[in-house]
């Protein structure tokens, strides 16, 4: 990596990108994230020798969706370990986050953990092993956020309920494959909330931290996954972290990572530093479109990506 004044750099960014910030429409699928003003835009960077970085509305929390599966699939995998990997793949799906097409043809077997379909199993998993699903996991992010002040946006759970049609449509069919143990509502209800979690920039990135360190938390020093792990959910995140945009992602950005449809994208260089941008304006693969662009100019201008 060269020398960089990131302060500079996200400035440049922030200027070289002006003219594009109109592009993409923020989601209204859900009808409580309609009601965001879309033209937000924050940055922060966590970096493991240099601190702390940050740019815009970096302290501004919005619904981080998706980008939380990162959050859950960490928790399975520490609850059940390899055994989960017979409930979900590992592929890239070449489809949309919500789509039913692989589902059918592939016994109920979602391809990865980051997709709805998988993202749901996950849930039905952690639904199977914790006593309080919904305040466990809420802690479990709490705990790798070192911040006890995270929360579920229950409007925005609520409402996702009320638009779910596509996501009972996929857990009635891997019920149908016997791929899951529990009560769909219950599960989607952990899902939903799971989706509603609220961070800003800054909270984000510190979050993935431990996945930069090879599954250790800076701050208390325990090891939250094992290095194998860390190595495995970074992996996913590279292959799997932007649906059908994953190629693109990669070829453009260089850096394993993980969006949400509320406008967030985080993502990490293993060993060096984790970022997070916000910017709800979508993209037609529902990925923040002005942040893929940030993260694209950040790592061409620092000459770093992972390859
Ligand atoms: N909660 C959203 C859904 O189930 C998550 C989608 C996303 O962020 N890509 O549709």
């Amino acid at each position: 990596m060269k020398d960089i004044n990131f302060k500079t750099v996200f400035n440049d960014i922030f200027i070289e990108l002006q003219p594009l910030e109109n592009k993409g429409v923020a989601a209204s699928y859900i009808p409580e994230l309609a009601k965001i003003d879309p033209d937000k835009l924050g940055i922060h960077l966590v970096h493991v020798d240099k601190g702390n970085f940050y740019q815009g509305d970096s302290q501004e929390r919005f619904s981080i969706q998706s980008i939380s599966k990162v959050f859950s699939l960490t928790l399975a995998m520490r609850i059940i370990g390899s055994e989960l990997w017979s409930r979900v793949g590992v592929e890239p799906s070449g489809t949309a986050f919500n789509s039913l097409i692989q589902l059918e043809v592939e016994n109920g077997i979602p391809r990865n953990p980051f997709i709805n379909a998988g993202a749901i199993v996950i849930c039905d998993v952690l639904m199977s092993y914790l006593d309080n699903p919904k305040v466990d996991l809420l802690n479990f992010v709490r705990k790798i956020a070192n911040n006890q002040n995270l929360q579920y946006n229950e409007k925005v759970a609520e409402s996702e309920k009320l638009t779910s049609d596509r996501n009972k449509a996929l857990i009635y069919l891997m019920r149908d494959f016997g791929n899951i143990h529990n009560d769909v509502d219950e599960v989607l209800d952990l899902y939903f909330y799971l989706c509603s979690i609220e961070m800003n920039c800054c909270e984000l990135a510190h979050s993935f931290m431990f996945l930069v360190t090879g599954g250790v938390d800076l701050t208390s020093g325990e090891m939250i996954v094992n290095p194998s792990q860390a190595k495995r959910i970074n992996a996913v995140m590279q292959l799997c972290g932007f649906y059908d945009e994953a190629g693109e992602f990669a070829f453009k950005v260089g850096l394993p990572g993980k969006s949400g449809v509320g406008g967030g994208i985080v993502a990490l260089h293993p060993g060096k530093y984790a970022v997070a941008v916000w910017s709800p304006r979508l993209n037609k693969k529902g990925n923040s479109y002005m942040g893929m662009k940030v993260l694209e100019l950040l790592t061409t201008k620092m000459e770093d990506s992972i390859f």
